[in-house]
Formats: C-alpha cells, structure tokens, sequence
C-alpha cells in the first residue's frame, strides 16, 4: 500500500510527497497555512504559503517572513503532489488546504464555518478522498442559532441601552470576530 498522503508528526500534519508541513507548530522549513490566527499561524518557519488575502494578517503578526501568496482554487505542485487553497468560510483569507496525489485527494479544513457570514469567503466544499476535519465546537453542547438571530438579539439589547441612555460595549476576538460582529450588526441595526 502507498504511503498516505498526509501524516501526523510531532511538528503537525505533514506531506512525506511534498516535504511541507500544514499549520505546523514547531519550526520546519515550509509551512502551508490555513489561516492567520495564532494557533495555525505560528513564527519560525523558513517558509511559509498561504491565500494572498490571509497574507497580510499573518505578515502583520508575524513581522518579517519569507511568504509566497496564493489565490483560491490555484494549483500548485510542490514535490510530487499539487496543493490547492478553497475557501474555509471561518475568517478572510481563510482556506482548506487540498493535497492531490496521484489523483488520490486529502483536505485539511483548518477551522472552518459552513454558514455564510458576509464576511468570510463562503465555505465551498470539496470532494476528496480523506478529510482532516477540525472540530473545535464538534461536541454536540454546542448547537448554534442561526446568526441572523443572534445578530437580531444584539440590535434589541443596543436599542434598549440606547433608549435608556445607556453606551454598549460588546468585547470580541481581534481578528475575525470583531469584523464580523461589525459587519453583521450594521446589516442588522436600524439605519
Ligand atoms: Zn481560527
């Protein structure tokens, strides 16, 4: 049997076909990154690839590095396996990352989010052979309302401060939460 495609290792997920590693969290010489936050996103690799519109996040958080950018749906061939970057829908910029061998496809999700929030580039599913999913709210506790409605929530609690006289303040993650709060809320406030 050939060997997989991808495979684990104690720096993170990795390509034997393609010498790189996926959101690796130790130090190697090319990293494939899914998306900018800190815990896909870490400092030290020699090289890194990722959509050009996480670039700019990334190269903001990470200072000087050697990164080439790559659009969506571009075909790359690194070794002896083509990789491709689509849209994961979690942040801007974000993607799944698919690894083609041979015609044999794996896809690492990187965290993603299947509903369409206006912000994101929308999730775009792909056919593959094996699928590394993450699952950081895979438990079934977590059962999200739609975001129309949570976004509708927020629109009454700020009409009622408002009314009242009162400021609100709304605390949310710095890269991707904070945008899209903004961005839903200005579609879901009265104007
Ligand atoms: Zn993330």
């Amino acid at each position: 049997m050939a060997d997989p495609v991808l495979t684990f290792t104690d720096r993170g997920i990795y390509c034997p076909s393609g010498d790189f590693f996926i959101d690796p969290w130790r130090p190697v010489d090319r990293a494939l990154i899914t998306h900018g936050h800190s815990d896909h996103a870490r400092w030290g690799h020699r090289r890194y690839l990722a959509t050009h519109q996480a670039l700019p996040v990334i190269r903001h958080r990470l200072g000087d590095i050697d990164a080439q950018g790559i659009g969506y749906g571009e075909p790359l061939r690194i070794g002896g396996v083509t990789v491709s970057f689509h849209p994961a829908g979690h942040v801007p910029g974000s993607a799944q990352i698919a690894v083609e061998r041979d015609g044999e496809i794996w896809v690492v999700s990187g965290d993603y989010k299947v509903e369409p929030d206006g912000l994101a580039e929308a999730f775009a599913p792909v056919r593959c052979h094996a699928f590394i999913s993450e699952c950081t709210f895979g438990l079934p506790v977590f059962r999200w309302r739609p975001q129309a409605q949570v976004m509708a929530d927020i629109t009454r609690w700020w009409a009622a401060n408002a009314a009242e006289g009162r400021t609100s303040i709304l605390g949310a993650y710095s890269f991707g939460k904070a945008q899209r709060l903004m961005a839903g809320w200005t579609r879901s406030a009265p104007s």
